[in-house]
């Protein structure tokens, strides 16, 4: 059965109607009017190539056919603005405008064959696999995270790239509208085929991207600390469950400010929220770029970093407790001394699950608490015996 190119064209025409009108219902409630606009745009100007290529005589000679590759260029620009908009970025309308600009002389200068048509027709193509190209560049180098949705975008878009690569290299040989070759009614078939299958891809991307962008940003702040910055009890939970739950290089500090209790009445609730801030920023200033901070209780933290030996998590243990002491100096008016409780617990080579290393760097933390406070007790395991025991190496602060 050979198929019917009209019937395909408007069937084309008639999704790419509906999928405008749907991005224009989707944005209307938010009164975003450009970005609503520039939402639905490709659409329409899609619908309106396929309008002109499924009824040629709207206009005389070939200018139905020139209209159609004309608004199929503004089709795939405003589509490259619309993923602008998505991920962030101003629109660029000027490159696209040039290039509609480009092809519209080539266009009216060219017949049905000689070389202005062939010229027009690599120019259609290649425009078209530039602004494929534009939209993998600026999807690779958004700020924004990297969503499942975005990624299946960023491989859709690299396929039909390189699609549009291929036919300016075969231009001359394939039928229309693939190349500058004779039509034929597979040829139109095929590539209306493929149009509509990017098509609705890319809209399903668009509806997709912003939904978990959105969702990732929730999650985020349901797993941050506000105060700390650090992670909270849920995402430390998280990470308790995590990764097959056993540690392998880890160290791991359970670390809890000093009277705390006490601090909070002597100077205020918002100067213990200042401590609980301040210690954020001597984690994320002092140690590791890979240190991961949980606040897991009011005033009790959990520091994770990879450390290969005792004598190095101890002294990173004993470099944050200092620091903290100095920094929280600073704060208020009349002058802080709060300090901090470590208990120090390192993966043991054959790795332990990671409830154990917190449950030993627990034992420390209490140790800690109870030989006197401001101080880094850490766990000891003796070869062969894997009976705990606690050792103070630490002089209190000063
Ligand atoms: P210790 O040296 O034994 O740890 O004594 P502590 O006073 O630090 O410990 P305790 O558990 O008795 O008190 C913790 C205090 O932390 C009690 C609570 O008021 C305070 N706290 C909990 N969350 C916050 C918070 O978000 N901001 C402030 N400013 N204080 C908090
Ligand atoms: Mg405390």
């Amino acid at each position: 059965m050979t198929p019917d190119p009209s019937t395909l064209l408007g069937y084309s025409t008639v999704i790419f109607l509906l999928l405008g009108v749907h991005f224009i219902l989707s944005e209307f409630s938010g009164r975003r009017w450009s970005r609503m606009a520039w939402y639905a745009a490709p659409f329409f100007l899609g619908a309106v190539s396929g309008l002109f290529s499924t009824v040629q005589s709207i206009l005389p000679g070939q200018w139905g056919l020139r209209m159609s590759s004309l608004f199929m260029i503004m089709a795939y620009g405003a589509a490259w603005q619309a993923m602008r908009i998505i991920l962030g970025y101003r629109t660029r309308v000027l490159p696209v405008l040039l290039a509609c600009i480009v092809f519209f002389i080539l266009s009216a200068l060219s017949g049905r064959t000689g070389l202005f048509h062939v010229l027009s027709t690599a120019f259609r193509l290649a425009a078209l696999a530039i602004l494929h190209l534009l939209g993998i560049w600026n999807l690779r180098n958004a700020d924004q995270i990297t969503t499942p949705a975005r990624r299946n975008l960023q491989r859709l878009l690299t396929l039909y790239a390189g699609f549009y690569l291929l036919l300016v290299a075969l231009v001359l040989w394939l039928p229309a509208p693939l190349g500058a070759a004779p039509a034929t009614i597979w040829a139109v078939a095929t590539y209306n085929f493929l149009t509509v299958v990017e098509v609705t891809l890319f809209a399903l991307g668009m509806i997709a991207i912003p939904w978990e962008q959105l969702a990732f940003r929730q999650k985020e702040l349901i797993l941050q600390d506000p105060l700390s910055g650090g992670g909270n009890r849920r995402a430390f939970q998280e990470w308790l469950e995590n990764d097959g739950q056993n540690c392998a290089h880890e160290a791991l500090l359970m670390v809890d400010i000093d009277h705390f209790k006490n601090i909070n009445d002597l100077h205020g609730h918002a100067i213990g929220d200042q401590i609980i801030i301040a210690m954020g920023h001597v984690c994320r200033d002092l140690l590791y770029p890979t240190t991961t901070l949980f606040r897991i209780g009011g005033d009790e933290f959990v520091v994770v970093f990879q450390c290969g030996s005792i004598d190095e998590m101890l002294a990173t243990a004993q470099r944050l407790r200092n620091t903290f002491s100095t920094e929280t100096r600073l704060i208020g008016e009349e002058g802080i001394t709060a300090t901090l409780s470590i208990g120090a617990a390192l993966c043991p080579g054959t790795g332990i699950s990671r409830t154990d290393l917190l449950a030993r760097a627990d034992n420390a933390l209490y140790a800690a608490k109870q030989t006197g406070r401001d101080r880094v007790v850490h766990f000891a395991q003796e070869e062969g015996n894997s009976l705990q025991s606690i050792s103070d190496f630490s002089k209190p602060h000063l």
